[in-house]
């Protein structure tokens, strides 16, 4: 029952990013304007802004101009549902050194409203990066500003530990973006790692970023054999650190017993 109702938050703040992550790259304004057709520009009514019900009330075509409307935001919405679900089953379970993780009474409420911030975010990030090759500033100093928030209301001993964490993710992605020239690695990716190395804590850090290059080599090497890009392509990696992010709370714990000898 209560991950129903977690369910449909998660789909309205997919609905919200589906407005963010077409707005925020152009500089409209994303909170006060009201959605609107992207093809024939004509106003939503409210219940076609209902997420999930709105999209199969109109069986996918928008009232106005019967245009067909992209799945993406469907799908978006689910997923987003999806994950804020996952989430409320990973602070329940989890073991893991991250800065979210083990908490309970209202820590665990704030720990599950950071997280369900956190989702937002990097769910627009994975989105605006693989659309246009860039992390907006906006969104990393927020989510640093979220980690840096956790920091202080989980003082737990060890904040040089998180801090140096941050520090090393992102100086590790630095030298990368000098060693490849800024091919291989963008400053977006390298500032997004201080405020995940910071939330995520060293070991999960370091697992992290291992699973982000191993999906993005798969990914790659498989667009390469499809022949889908050239080798000196340039891939946005901001998606792989994202979805490695998510790889890293559903298994880090269960591996880490290994990783500990
Ligand atoms: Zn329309």
């Amino acid at each position: 029952m209560l991950e129903s109702l977690i369910f449909i938050l998660g789909s309205c703040f997919g609905s919200f990013i589906s407005v963010l992550t077409s707005r925020l790259p152009k500089g409209e304004d994303f909170v006060f304007k009201p959605s609107y057709c992207p093809q024939c520009k004509q106003k939503l009514i409210w219940k076609h802004n209902i997420p999930l019900l709105g999209f199969l009330l109109l069986r996918g075509r928008c009232a106005f101009c019967h245009k067909r409307i992209s799945y993406r935001y469907f799908l978006l919405e689910i997923v987003t549902g999806a994950l804020f679900v996952f989430a409320s089953f990973y602070l329940k379970f989890c073991q893991d050194t991250s800065l979210l993780c083990n908490k309970s009474g209202y820590e665990h409420f704030i720990s599950l409203l950071s997280l369900f911030v956190i989702i937002t975010i990097l769910v627009s990030i994975f989105l605006i990066d693989y659309d246009y090759m860039i992390i907006p500033d906006e969104l990393v100093f927020f989510l640093l500003g979220v980690s840096i928030l956790l920091l202080i209301l989980f003082n737990n001993g060890f904040l040089y530990s998180y801090l140096f964490s941050g520090f090393l993710a992102s100086n590790f992605l630095l030298l990368l973006h000098f060693v490849t020239g800024g091919r291989g690695m963008g400053l977006g990716d390298v500032k997004l790692s201080l405020p995940v190395g910071i939330i995520l804590g060293l070991n999960g850090t370091i697992y992290w970023l291992m699973v982000s290059f191993v999906v993005g080599g798969i990914f790659s090497a498989f667009l390469l054999f499809a022949k889908k890009i050239k080798l000196r392509s340039k891939i946005a990696f901001g998606p792989f650190l994202v979805i490695g992010f998510f790889i890293t709370l559903a298994f880090f714990d269960r591996l880490s017993y290994f990783y500990q000898f």
